[in-house]
């Protein structure tokens, strides 16, 4: 049996984040991951300018650049019906958000997963891999029970981390209940390779048909693309063809610019998300506290996960360095704190997907007017200020049905 300050289950971003810097603070730490190698698995590969801003507050920037991190500089929102050339014409420079922050940095998920467990381990974590957990228990003494390398061991902590993702094992250990919205649309991602003649700054949305896209470019011809339809579409791209299909999908003509996508090859698997947010009340119990997915997360549709997940690693692990009190008293301001964070970013996704991610001539008639109206009233789109710039960003009353009939006009 051997004993540590921390057992972080779970070695994805926020676990490798946060083991590696409670490790750099001194403090012994188990980092367990089931994984044996990361895989693309469609997770996020975007990190917001706020996000940006928690990486660096947490001492892990220059980590994820020497890593192959690179920053994009452009937004462009493309739409049917509205010339393409005035589109780009409008692009949204993407560096006035944070302060000294050069715009939404994106890295692969597998290799950014790789770096920060090897930086765990560097600092001095113990990092474990292919371990399936058995027992994970909170309370007065924290324990966990593993197998690893045909070997089963028993640990125990004064702290559990569950960073154990959406369907986390050590949630549910704690008994910590997950609250779920109704979903609204499906959501597919796929790595598309060889597609050098997308500009590798510019990242781009739009929605014509009944088919809304994005587009976050990953450098070396690499961009990963989503791309959202209707609920009762379910078999849409399901098949051995599937990922052709998806991304013949993106040849639109609101986005010419496309047909770079088009002309890619799938790079790795496509999976289909119903796009739903999900949130914990409190996101901890005696003796265990979860963080990034296990603990709740938004509808990826504004692609705010992983800033969320490092805004959690910065937070407890403040928490965790500020003394000796580990406590469920220590952990209230965090779970206040995410608690207002998520129902800000809940609110601003289910505007978004009503705008994006609606289909059919009364969808369509909607969007055009936001745009239009959006043109001369920018307080219409403030809810962007909250993904781009932080939850806190916004003022308080545009997280309000009134701010959303506002938005969405008679139709709300
Ligand atoms: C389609 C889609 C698109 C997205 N796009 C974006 C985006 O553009 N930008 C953005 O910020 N976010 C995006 N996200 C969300 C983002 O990927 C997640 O919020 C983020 O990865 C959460 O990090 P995490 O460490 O909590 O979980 P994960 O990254 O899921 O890591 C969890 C880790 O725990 C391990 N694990 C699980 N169970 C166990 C166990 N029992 N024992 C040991 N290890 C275990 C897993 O193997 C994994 O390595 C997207 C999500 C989806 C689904």
């Amino acid at each position: 049996m051997t004993s540590y300050d921390l057992i972080i289950v779970g070695g994805g971003i926020g676990g490798s984040a946060l083991a590696t810097v409670m490790a750099r603070a001194g403090r012994s730490v188990l980092l367990l991951e089931q994984s044996l190698t990361y895989q693309d698995r469609v997770r996020g590969e975007w990190i917001a300018p706020w996000g940006v801003d928690e990486v660096r507050q947490v001492g892990l920037y220059d980590l994820l650049l020497g890593a192959g991190g690179h920053h994009l500089s452009r937004h462009v929102t493309f739409d049917e019906g509205r010339d393409p050339a005035a589109a780009e014409a409008e692009a949204l420079p993407l560096n006035i958000f944070r302060p000294g922050v050069p715009g939404p940095l994106c890295i692969g998920h597998p290799k950014h997963c790789q770096t920060l467990f090897d930086a765990a381990g560097a600092a001095g974590a113990e990092t474990l891999r292919g371990v399936t957990v058995t027992e994970a228990v909170g309370g007065a003494a924290p324990h966990v029970t593993f197998e690893v390398g045909g070997e089963t061991r028993t640990a125990t902590a004064r702290l559990l981390v569950g960073a154990d993702g959406r369907t986390s094992q050590v949630r549910e250990a704690a008994g910590i209940a997950l609250h779920q919205d109704k979903p609204h649309h499906w959501f597919a991602g796929l790595l598309v390779e060889g597609a050098e003649g997308w500009r590798d700054d510019l990242q781009a949305i739009g929605t014509e048909g009944d088919f809304g896209f994005l587009a976050f470019p990953q450098g070396g011809g690499k961009v990963r693309v989503y791309g959202g339809y209707a609920l009762d579409e379910a078999r849409r791209f399901k098949g051995d063809d599937g990922p052709r299909r998806f991304l013949d999908a993106f040849a639109v003509s609101c986005s010419p610019e496309n047909r770079h996508l088009v002309a890619g090859r799938p790079a790795g698997p496509l999976f289909s998300y119903i796009n739903a947010d999900s949130w914990t009340d409190e996101p901890f119990a005696q003796g265990v506290v979860l963080v990034g997915d296990a603990a709740g997360w938004n509808d990826p549709i504004i692609g705010l996960g992983l800033s969320i997940t490092y805004r959690d690693v910065r937070i407890v692990s403040d928490i965790l360095t500020a003394g000796d009190d580990w406590s469920t008293r220590a952990f209230a301001p965090f779970a206040e704190e995410r608690a207002e964070r998520m129902r800000r970013l809940r609110f601003a996704a289910s505007l978004q997907a009503a705008i994006d991610m609606e289909f059919g001539d009364a969808a369509r008639a909607r969007r055009h007017s936001y745009y239009d109206r959006g043109a001369v009233d920018p307080s219409l789109k403030m809810h962007g200020i909250a993904v781009m710039a932080g939850p806190e960003m916004a003022p308080p009353e545009i997280f309000t049905e009134d701010h959303r009939a506002r938005v969405l006009g008679a139709q709300a």
